[in-house]
Formats: structure tokens, C-alpha cells, sequence
């Protein structure tokens, strides 16, 4: 069987839910508080798990109880953290999420040890992390070069490999067309997806997702699945392009909706089913994440997800 291999992040999240989320300079009273795990990369090798993959994260984190913690809870999950990295004299990522009470979020990171995870520790990991046929996932919560580094490592070995760019770097340069030429599937939501194509928002208030899609396409990777947000996703190849409609929930919390995506969406690639079939039960996976509150709490196990599939007409 094959495994997903995710190299990411691993925040410590601390959430505050309010009645609307505050404005530059605002202060809005909330009345809840709680710390969760989180992170992209690790919400993605939760999401990846729970989806039913076998799954390895490889992750820093700081020597601090919230790292040790989050630790703990990945192994207890069943993923094999054994080449995580623990970093001396450096705090464990930390995010602070507003969630207000229409399911849209604000979020800010201090990303402390994932910025530890520097290109030397993906080369000093063992061959066999890389094997031939498994799914590679990288995210952009680490630093670039680490991001990049893996791709053209993960590729050489003949893995499958899917970029989820997010955040997308300052100079989203940074992300070289030699390694998206190694990408099989992008994964933005909309405004990385903007950002990475150069447009601006601001004169596309209502972009043509498909021309979006062509101007990814054209910087060398194999496909690209734009999330949409409750509009579902655009799947792009060379030869195709499908929207695949989200399915129909009531959405009371957001955040981490697309790591719930992309972690379903490995899983169904490691098996082999086509792109927009993977596409559409990644999207079923999703839709479930958004239905509760929180980012790994929420994450849809796999016969939660096989179910709401199979009662979803997908084109
Ligand atoms: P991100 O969480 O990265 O910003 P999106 O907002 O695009 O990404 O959401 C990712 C995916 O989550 C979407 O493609 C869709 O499948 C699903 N999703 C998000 N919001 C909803 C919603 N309100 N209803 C159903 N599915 C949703």
C-alpha cells in the first residue's frame, strides 16, 4: 500500500470565537477559548490518516511541552512521526485563529521551529522516506528552500507529488518553474492561486478561474486544483478541465477546510483514483471538515467521508 509522506508544519493552535471578526484596531469580546493542534502540514497528515492512508510527517518542532504534545498525539493517531525533528532554543509554531460567528476566520503564526526546517534535514533524511509510488504532500508553512528541496528530492525517487502553496511566499519567485515542472498536482484556494498566477485582485473581482487555471498550467506543473470554497474546485490537466461542485452542508467553522482537501486528496491519489475522482471524494472530505468547529477536531474519518461520496452526484 502505498504511504503519504507530509512535510509541513505542526502549530499549536489557540482560537478565540467572537460575533464578528475585528477590523484593524478593533477589539471584539468573544466568550470562548481553546488551545487545539494544528498546522497545515500537521492538519494535512491528521486529515491524511483519518482518510485512511498510512502516513509519515515530517515536521520540527521545539523542546517545549506544546511540541512534545503534539508529538504524542500525531503517534497516538497512528502516524509515524520517527523522523520529526526537535528543535533546542526555539519555540514550537504557535497560530492565533478568530473565528466569528459566520465560519470565516483571520489567522496569524509565529512559526518558531518550522522555520528550523531547514534543507539539510530533508537531506539528511534516509532513502527509504522516499520511495517510488508513494504520495509526496509539501506545504509552505516551512521555509521555501526546505519546500523546494523536497519536491526535487521526493521526485527524483519517483514519488507523486502535490504542492499545496500556502502561504504563498512573499516572491512567490521563490517557488522556481524547474520545481513546479516536478509538481503533479497545485493546490491553492483562490487568492493563492491569484497570487501565484501574478493577478490582481483588485481588477478580477470575478476572475475567470479557468484562464487562472491555463496561466498555472503554463509554469511547468502537471495539474492544478483551484479550491473554491464552498463553490468546490476547478480541476485543470493538460487535457481537461472539470468543476467539481462542493457538497451542500451547513458550514459553521472554515478554518482548515482546504487541509481536510488535501489530506483526503493524497490518500485517494495513493490509490490510484483518477484526479477528479480523488477531487470529488477530497471534496466530500471537506465538506464534512467545515461542519464542525475547529481544524484537526473536525477532520472527517473514512467512512464518513465514503458516505457523504456516495450520496453526492458529482459529474
Ligand atoms: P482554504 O481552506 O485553504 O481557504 P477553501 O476555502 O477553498 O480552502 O476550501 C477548501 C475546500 O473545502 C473547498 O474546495 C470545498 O471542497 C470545501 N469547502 C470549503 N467551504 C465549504 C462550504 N461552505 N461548503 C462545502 N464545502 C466547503
Amino acid at each position: 500500500m502505498p504511504r503519504i509522506v507530509v512535510v509541513g508544519s505542526s502549530n499549536t493552535d489557540m482560537t478565540v470565537r467572537l460575533p464578528r471578526l475585528p477590523a484593524p484596531g478593533q477589539t471584539v469580546l468573544g466568550s470562548s477559548f481553546a488551545t487545539t493542534p494544528g498546522g497545515k502540514g500537521a492538519n494535512q497528515a491528521v486529515a491524511a490518516r483519518r482518510a485512511g492512508g498510512e502516513v509519515v510527517f515530517i515536521t520540527a518542532v521545539g523542546a517545549d511541552d506544546l511540541g512534545r504534545n503534539a508529538l504524542d498525539l500525531y503517534r497516538r493517531q497512528g502516524i509515524d512521526i520517527s523522523h520529526a525533528a526537535i528543535c533546542a532554543g526555539v519555540s514550537s509554531g504557535v497560530a492565533l485563529i478568530f473565528v466569528g460567528d459566520d465560519g470565516e476566520n483571520m489567522i496569524g503564526v509565529a512559526s518558531g521551529a518550522n522555520h528550523k526546517l531547514l534543507p539539510g534535514a530533508i537531506d539528511r533524511l534516509p532513502d527509504s522516506v522516499f520511495r517510488a509510488g508513494d504520495v509526496l504532500m509539501v506545504g509552505l508553512e516551512i521555509p521555501v528552500e526546505t519546500a523546494m528541496r523536497t519536491i526535487e528530492r521526493g521526485a527524483r525517487a519517483g514519488m507523486r507529488v502535490i504542492l499545496n502553496p500556502a502561504p504563498v511566499p512573499q516572491s512567490p519567485e521563490a517557488i522556481s518553474r524547474d520545481v513546479l515542472s516536478l509538481v503533479d498536482v497545485l493546490t491553492p484556494n483562490r487568492l493563492e492561486a491569484l497570487a501565484l498566477a501574478g493577478i490582481d485582485l483588485k481588477k478580477h473581482s470575478e476572475p475567470d478561474w479557468s484562464l487562472v487555471a491555463d496561466r498555472l498550467l503554463d509554469t511547468g506543473c502537471r495539474s492544478i486544483i483551484i479550491t473554491l470554497g464552498a463553490d468546490g474546485c476547478l480541476v485543470a490537466t493538460g487535457d481537461f478541465k472539470l468543476k467539481v461542485p462542493a457538497p451542500r452542508v451547513e458550514a459553521i467553522d472554515t478554518v482548515g477546510a482546504g487541509d481536510a482537501f488535501n489530506g483526503a486528496l493524497a490518500v485517494a491519489l495513493s490509490e490510484n483514483r483518477p484526479l477528479a475522482e480523488a477531487a470529488a471524494w477530497a471534496s466530500a472530505a471537506a465538506a464534512l471538515a467545515v461542519t464542525q468547529p475547529g481544524a484537526q477536531a473536525a477532520l472527517p474519518f473514512r467512512e464518513a467521508i465514503d458516505s457523504l461520496a456516495a450520496q453526492t452526484r458529482f459529474p
